[in-house]
């Protein structure tokens, strides 16, 4: 029989306890109570206890569990209780419980009925699990912003995000732009939103103390391979004078970076356009941006990183050979972050959708697939966000070459 965790517990008291015993070189006279005695009762107490959670433990019980539920502070009025859902609590696993409800807030978790519940929802044989959130979304680049605030934010509700991560570009200083998009979001935005603000030139990079102190943003993001026409990329000398202007401003802020080596795509571009032509198709694509160019930039980011002691967000890592490295470099770099997305995790090359799915980074093959669900189970890939880009097919111009379609998808809706 296997030993439970609670086992070796029991062992480590039942071993005090002899030594203790012992010390005292005193008969033990059964039903005397004595100090002795009064151990091994609690020994042959504890013993029982650790056999019955042990037990526990091999049906899937989670011991943390009870520390969390049954604890119902329900006095007063309950607004709304959700009952017999299967609850997904982080950290903790999926139990069946009941959810509290007060003043917009979960005030307890319990099996015990409160008294007085003015709404309820009998949620059998579903999950509950809190508003997820996409922490990597573009919106208003095909449709003005405010508009795709409004609906975007309303299908991602649908879908149960409820907050968004959403990354503001363009050429200009952000003093110019970044205040009317708050106005937007305040006006329009079902969900809520954690802004990003792309740095790609020399004003925006000069005013990033400026953009922590006036807007409180502590989120940037440099394109180490750009995206070519809208937004430029970066040497290593750009990415440690923003990583140097993070850490003048003070606050605890984070570089989100597109992480692939800008020389090493352009060379694959350039040689399977060559070689391909026009007849080039969306497994031809995956080859224009080669996994040695994300596995490259994730070793020099982190390294970037660990030097200038600021941490890094890489978004939507693609690859298996990224992931193979990045479990190399994790444990002893704390400064790096690993995020995929939904897309990556569920699709390949393979996939029947042609130019609907050209992306960059592309999406890849089977073993890229698989190395990203061994990252999420292990914990080695920390967040899963979908790189929302929402445009129609047209806007997408699919029917055109692979050359001539535009990068990006929606996915916001199904994200989960
Ligand atoms: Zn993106």
């Amino acid at each position: 029989m296997s030993r439970g965790p609670y086992q070796s517990y029991f062992d480590t008291l039942k071993r005090k306890s002899t030594q203790q015993s012992n010390s005292e070189h005193q008969p033990v006279k059964i039903g005397q109570a004595d100090s002795s005695n009064f151990n091994n009762q609690a020994v042959d107490i504890l013993q029982e206890i650790s056999n019955k959670l042990d037990r526990l433990g091999k049906t899937g019980h989670n011991p943390k569990v009870p520390d969390v539920v049954d604890t119902p502070r329900t006095e007063g009025t309950i607004d709304l209780a959700i009952i017999n859902g299967k609850v997904v609590l982080p950290d903790v696993g999926v139990i069946e419980t009941n959810i509290y409800i007060r003043d917009g807030v979960v005030c307890s978790l319990g099996t015990h009925p409160p008294a007085d519940v003015k709404e309820v929802i009998d949620a059998s044989n579903r999950y509950v699990m809190p508003g997820i959130i996409d922490p990597h979304v573009h919106l208003g680049l095909f449709a003005p912003l405010k508009t795709e605030l409004e609906t975007e934010t309303k299908a991602a509700l649908f879908g149960g995000v409820t907050t968004i991560g959403c990354y503001f570009g363009g050429p200009e200083s952000h003093f110019k732009v970044f205040p009317s998009i708050m106005e937007d979001i305040q006006s329009y935005s079902h969900t809520d939103v954690i802004p990003h603000l792309v740095i790609g030139s020399d004003e925006q990079k000069s005013e990033i103390v400026d953009y922590t102190k006036h807007f409180g943003i502590t989120s940037f993001k440099i394109y180490m391979n750009g995206i070519p026409g809208l937004i430029p990329d970066v040497d290593d000398a750009f990415i440690l004078d923003v990583m140097d202007e993070m850490k003048r401003s003070g606050k605890e802020c984070i570089l989100c970076s597109h992480t692939e080596n800008r020389y090493l795509v352009r060379r694959a571009f350039e040689k399977i356009k060559r070689e391909k032509g026009d007849s080039a198709d969306i497994r031809d694509w995956t080859d224009t941006h080669p996994d040695i160019a994300e596995e490259e930039a994730v070793i020099r980011l982190a390294y970037l990183a660990e030097n200038a002691k600021v941490p890094i967000y890489m978004v939507h890592i693609s690859s298996k050979a990224a992931i193979d490295r990045l479990r190399q470099i994790k444990p002893y770099n704390r400064y790096v972050n690993v995020e995929t997305t939904s897309p990556y995790l569920s699709i390949t090359r393979d996939s029947s959708m042609g130019n609907t799915i050209k992306m960059e980074p592309p999406f890849r093959d089977d073993k890229d697939l698989e190395a990203l669900w061994e990252g999420v189970e292990d914990g080695l890939v920390d967040t899963i966000g979908t790189d929302n880009v929402t445009l129609t097919r047209a806007e997408k111009n699919i029917d055109a070459s692979i050359w001539d379609t535009i990068p990006g998808y929606s996915a916001l809706e199904t994200h989960l």
